[in-house]
């Protein structure tokens, strides 16, 4: 019987990943990969290595969810060291539950090997602690976009508990976000950072608050919202809070505040 590791591939720079990722990479016989992990990564796949692309790319899906936890058992079973490697960690809004349960009900041996979620490096990118102790005790990591069928996120909960919220998969439109929201009572004053291709060489940061955010054209997927006092925090430190909103910060360039 071989094993099958669940592997977290980061945000998308190849130094944030885990070394156990590394070493995985190197040593596996299979690797099936999501469409978000970029080429420097799987460099480090080992020549040897049998490299999978079960992701979807402009719309058309390569796999299905089904045929992706077949081939995981499938492979398992036949002895190979097999990495399936996702974007950010594996546990959050990567299918990850279909997958265990697949190898649980067909006995095949797994490890899920974590990443860094990219609510970590978007808050990186943006320079803000999401647990300000300022600002928040808490940080929900919450997607935008549920399944058809599946329940309604209870938005109001989420802002009546005072908590950071690390809004994935936010779309391009933000209006209908930021009428969620504030819908659900989150002031219009609210600070957000919009992080797009966070760790990546194209990455972006956007400033705003949420009253402002669907002025703004969409940032260039993969993005993060991060929304709460503590998006306003690393900024206002520097300059005064007008100053400091609507900037556009390419990675590798300094925004204005920080060259002060
Ligand atoms: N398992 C992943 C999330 C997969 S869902 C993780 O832990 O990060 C895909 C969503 O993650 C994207 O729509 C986007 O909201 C976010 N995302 C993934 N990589 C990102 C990056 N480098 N920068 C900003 N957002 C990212």
């Amino acid at each position: 019987m071989g094993r099958v590791f669940l592997v977290g591939a980061g945000p998308g720079d190849p130094e944030l990943l885990t070394i156990r990722a590394a070493r995985l990479l190197a040593e596996a016989d299979v690797v099936l990969h999501d469409a978000l992990v970029p080429e420097g990564i799987l460099r480090l796949i080992g020549s040897k290595a049998q490299i999978i692309d079960v992701g979807k790319r402009n719309g058309t899906k390569f796999h299905t969810q089904d045929e992706i936890n077949e081939l995981l058992v499938a492979y398992g079973r036949a002895n190979h060291t097999v990495v399936r490697l996702k974007g950010g960690d594996p546990s959050l809004f990567g299918r990850a539950g279909e997958e265990i349960e697949a190898l649980f009900s067909a006995g095949v041996d797994f490890e899920i090997v974590p990443g860094i979620t990219a609510a970590m490096a978007g808050a990186a990118a943006a320079r803000i602690s999401l647990t300000d102790r300022r600002h928040a005790a808490s940080v929900v990591f919450v997607t935008a976009r549920r399944r058809a069928g599946a329940d309604e996120i209870r938005w109001s909960k989420l802002v009546e508990a005072g908590s950071t919220l690390a809004i994935y998969m936010p779309g391009a439109n933000y209006s209908e976000l930021c009428e969620r929201l504030r819908d659900a009572g989150l002031d219009g004053s609210t600070p957000c950072a919009v992080v797009s291709a966070a760790s990546r060489g194209d990455q972006q940061v956007l400033w705003t608050d949420l009253l402002s955010l669907p002025n703004h054209a969409g940032l260039p997927a993969p993005s993060i919202v991060i929304a709460g006092e503590c998006a306003r925090a690393a900024g206002e430190a520097r300059l005064p809070l007008d100053a400091y909103r609507h900037l556009l910060a390419p990675a590798g360039q300094e925004c204005e505040y920080m060259r002060e």
